[in-house]
């Protein structure tokens, strides 16, 4: 019974945006209509509640968002209890259907059996892990399509044992509203090619299937692809496909769940799945979404969020300007060897560099 635990009283809204009608808040803080969002395990919980303390900390307490859990498996009692109290905004907990949980039944055994253990031989990081293959593909294709989520807008996906180093000096979601975002991040690298050798050849067919789906000069496939962009501080990646393995770091993401519900994604998913990469292979939902979103979405309708400062082992980013820390009161130094804006296996420079910063715009 968890009655005794503060709760949203109510919930409006005012043009499109969600309102929390509270009345010791008297209407101080304008929400979206978004969630923060968390898969993950039960056994997970202490890591969840240092995520939850972090972000509650450094943003949330501020406008109360609403946290939703989602699992394989029922959450137990210990969890749901100790979730909702470090939560400042309401809490729902999701059961995933088995059918968007489970390997489908079409996975040949015996290819799969195989795969898993040669990639598992070769050290390929989950390489040997069936609950991993399930939930990158969970995360690929089915999240976005859960029941309580459906109505919301944008999420913030929120991983345990993460770390929010500064203060936000934003509402993000408003952000993204207000600049007609549909995807934001904070950190981008490489991939192991290990894991998705013939994503890129599935990627290929794709868009040789339905052009009529991408818009090659609005959307970010310069980013994703070497097309005589590779300079002197970009490392030259050994990959025997086009795709330069750049993906955002999907631990963290912002996003717009209309995108990821929206028919043409649901499509690339579709293709994708029906090529059992997700099992036969080890392809992530990094680098899904991040193909996904430099195909069909407008480069302008992606945001690098500059100012929040993040860490999800064994890499951070941190903001900068010195100036910056100070006013959000940073816990993080920008000049160790975890911060990977400034190592060679970030991607951040090819996004600046082919120009996908251009539309980027200063919210203060
Ligand atoms: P990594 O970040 O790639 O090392 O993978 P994680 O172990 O952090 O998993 C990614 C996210 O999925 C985290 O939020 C995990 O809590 C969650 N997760 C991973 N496997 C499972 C699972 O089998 N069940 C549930 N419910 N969540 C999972
Ligand atoms: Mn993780």
């Amino acid at each position: 019974d968890f009655s005794g635990f503060p709760k949203l009283s109510t919930n409006t809204y005012v043009d499109n945006v969600l309102v929390n009608i509270d009345n010791d808040q008297n209407f101080k803080n304008a929400r979206e209509n978004a969630t923060l969002l968390m898969l993950v395990r039960n056994r997970e919980l202490e890591g969840a509640l240092k995520s939850m303390r972090s972000l509650e900390d450094r943003f949330n307490r501020q406008y109360q968002y609403d946290w939703t859990f989602l699992n394989d498996v029922p959450f137990d009692n210990d969890f749901i209890e100790a979730t909702t109290a470090m939560a400042s905004g309401k809490t729902q907990y999701g059961l995933i259907p088995s059918e968007e949980w489970d390997r489908p039944d079409w996975i040949n055994e015996t290819v799969f059996e195989t795969s898993l253990q040669l990639m598992n031989e070769k050290g390929v990081i989950y390489g040997g892990s069936k609950s991993y293959r399930n939930m990158c593909r969970f995360n690929s294709g089915y999240f976005f399509r859960q029941e309580l989520l459906l109505n919301y807008d944008y999420y913030f996906r929120v991983e345990p044992d993460v770390e929010y180093f500064c203060d936000f000096p934003y509402d993000p979601f408003k952000v993204m509203r207000e600049q007609r975002k549909k995807y934001g991040f904070v950190i981008s690298m490489y991939e192991y090619e290990d894991t998705i050798p013939t994503l890129w050849d599935a990627v290929e067919e794709f868009m040789e299937e339905y052009p009529e789906l991408i818009d090659f000069d609005t959307n970010s496939f310069d980013f994703i692809t070497d097309s005589g962009l590779v300079g002197k501080n970009t490392p030259i990646i050994d990959s025997n496909s086009r795709y330069n393995l750049c993906h955002f770091w999907s631990n963290f993401e912002i996003a717009d769940l209309r995108f990821f519900r929206s028919e043409r994604y649901i499509k690339f998913f579709e293709f994708l799945d029906s090529k059992g990469g997700f099992y036969y292979e080890r392809w992530g939902d990094a680098p899904v979404h991040s193909i996904g979103v430099a195909l069909l979405m407008r480069r302008d309708e992606i945001i690098h969020f500059d100012e929040l400062g993040y860490y999800h082992i064994p890499f951070s980013t941190c903001p900068s300007s010195n100036l910056m820390r100070i006013a959000q009161r940073c816990v993080c130094d920008p000049d160790i060897d975890e911060n990977i804006d400034v190592r060679l296996n970030s991607c951040l420079m090819r996004w600046w560099k082919n120009g996908s910063g251009k539309f980027f715009m200063k919210h203060t």
